[in-house]
C-alpha cells in the first residue's frame, strides 16, 4: 500500500528527540524552534515523562469511560490548579479539532441557537465541525457551507456587537493568538468586549488555546493577559507533550447530562498519566515563567534583523514577518543551519519551541538566523 500523498513537507526522517534538539537518522543534531508544531511543551522525551508512560503502560493503558477513572480526575484537579480555573469541569478528548467540535456542541445545547461567530484568518482544524469555523480557502468542506457561520475580522469591535445585537449567536470562537493565522494576538479591548457583549445577548465565549494555551504565550491561557473568562476554552497540542490529547474545560455554568458528550478514547489511562507527569514538569521547572522570559528575549533581538519586517508574538509564540517570502528562508534554516521553524501564510516565519528553551538555545538560533539573513537575497 502506497501513502495518500498529503506529506511531507521535507525529505527528512527524525529518529530522536532530547529537550529542544531532535536527531535525524544520520545522527545529525537539530535546534528545535518548531516543537514538533507545537506539541512538544516539556522538551523532547523529558524523563519525567518518559517514566510516567513507560509506569501505566505497563499497569494498564486503556479502559472504557464506562467505569471510573481516577487519573483524569487528578489531572482535571492538577490542570484547574495551575490553570487557574479550578472551578471548571474537564471533558478530554483526542485532538484539538476533537475538542473544538464538542465546545461548539455544548454551546448549541446550551443556548439551542445554531449561529456561529469566527474570525478572518482562523485555524480551528480539519474535522467537519471544526472546518466549518475556520476561514481557509485551502480546506473548507462543501458538506459544511450550511449558512451558520460568519466571519468577521479580528479586532473589529463594532462588527462584532452589531452581529451579537441580532440575538441568534449561539457561540464567538476564537484563539487566544491565531498561529497558522501568523501569529495575530486579540486585543485585551476586543476581548473584554466580546465578553460582555456574548453575556448580553446570551452567546457562549469559546477560546481556542489549542496552540497558545499551556503557557505557550508567557501565561498559562493567552486570553489571561485580558483578565477576561471565557465560557469554554479547549486544549489540545502540548497537553501530553506529544500523545495524543485534547481538552474542553467548560464554566460550571453548563450542567451536564448522562451520554450528552462521548468518546471512545478520550482520557485514556495512558493519555491521563502522560498529562499528569507534563503539568508536574510544569511545575517543577517554571515553564510558563520561562517562555515569558525567553520569548521576551526573542522578540526583543529579532526585531530590526536585515529583512525583517515585523515581529510579532507573546512567550513562545513568535511569528517574524519577512519583506519576502519565507519559504526559501524556512528550508535553508533546516537545511544550512539546522534550525526548525514553523511558517504561517508566505512570508511568516513561526517560532514554537519548547518551552523549556533556554537562552543558551534562544542565542544560538539567533546567531544561526542572522548569519543566514546575511545571505538571503530578497525574492519579490
Ligand atoms: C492545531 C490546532 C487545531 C487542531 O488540532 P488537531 O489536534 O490537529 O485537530 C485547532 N485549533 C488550533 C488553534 C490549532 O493550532
Amino acid at each position: 500500500m502506497k501513502l495518500f500523498d498529503v506529506y511531507p513537507l521535507f525529505d527528512i526522517e527524525i529518529t530522536e528527540g532530547k529537550g529542544c534538539h531532535v536527531y535525524d537518522d544520520h545522527g545529525t543534531e537539530y535546534l528545535d524552534l518548531y516543537g514538533g508544531h507545537a506539541v512538544i511543551s516539556v522538551g523532547h522525551c523529558h524523563p519525567v515523562v518518559v517514566k510516567a508512560i513507560n509506569e501505566q503502560a505497563s499497569r494498564l493503558m486503556f479502559y472504557s469511560n464506562s467505569v471510573i477513572n481516577p487519573l483524569q480526575e487528578r489531572l482535571a484537579e492538577k490542570l484547574g490548579k495551575i490553570s487557574g480555573y479550578d472551578d471548571y469541569q474537564l471533558f478530554l478528548v483526542n485532538s484539538g479539532a476533537e475538542a473544538n467540535e464538542n465546545a461548539l456542541k455544548l454551546a448549541s445545547f446550551h443556548t439551542g441557537k445554531s449561529r456561529v461567530i469566527a474570525f478572518g484568518k482562523a485555524f480551528h482544524g480539519r474535522t467537519s465541525g471544526a472546518v466549518e469555523v475556520t476561514d481557509n480557502p485551502k480546506i473548507v468542506s462543501p458538506f459544511n457551507d450550511n449558512g451558520h457561520v460568519t466571519f468577521l475580522p479580528l479586532n473589529d469591535i463594532d462588527a462584532l456587537v452589531k452581529e451579537l445585537e441580532k440575538g441568534d449567536v449561539c457561540a464567538v470562537i476564537i484563539e487566544g493568538i491565531q498561529g497558522v493565522g501568523g501569529i495575530r494576538i486579540p486585543s485585551d479591548d476586543f476581548l473584554r468586549v466580546a465578553r460582555e457583549e456574548c453575556d448580553r445577548y446570551g452567546a457562549v465565549l469559546i477560546l481556542d488555546e489549542i496552540q497558545s494555551g499551556y503557557g505557550r504565550s508567557g501565561r498559562f491561557f493567552a486570553h489571561q493577559y485580558s483578565g477576561i473568562r471565557p465560557d469554554i476554552i479547549t486544549v489540545a497540542k502540548g497537553i501530553a507533550n506529544g500523545f495524543p490529547m485534547g481538552g474542553v474545560l467548560i464554566s460550571p455554568k453548563f450542567t451536564p447530562a448522562y451520554g450528552q458528550l462521548g468518546t471512545t478514547f478520550g482520557g485514556n489511562h495512558l493519555a491521563c498519566a502522560t498529562a499528569i507527569a507534563v503539568l508536574d514538569v510544569f511545575e517543577n521547572e517554571n515553564l510558563v515563567e520561562n517562555a515569558a522570559k525567553i520569548g521576551e528575549y526573542l522578540l526583543d533581538n529579532l526585531r530590526g534583523l536585515p529583512g525583517v519586517k515585523e515581529v510579532r508574538g507573546r512567550g513562545l509564540m513568535i511569528g517574524i514577518e519577512m519583506e519576502y517570502p519565507a519559504k526559501d528562508l524556512r528550508t535553508r534554516l533546516i537545511k544550512e543551519e539546522k534550525v526548525f521553524t514553523g511558517a504561517a501564510g508566505t512570508n511568516i516565519i513561526r517560532l514554537l519551541p519548547p518551552l523549556c528553551l533556554t537562552m543558551e538555545e534562544a542565542d544560538e538560533f539567533l546567531t544561526r538566523f542572522k548569519r543566514l539573513l546575511e545571505t538571503e537575497s530578497p525574492k519579490a
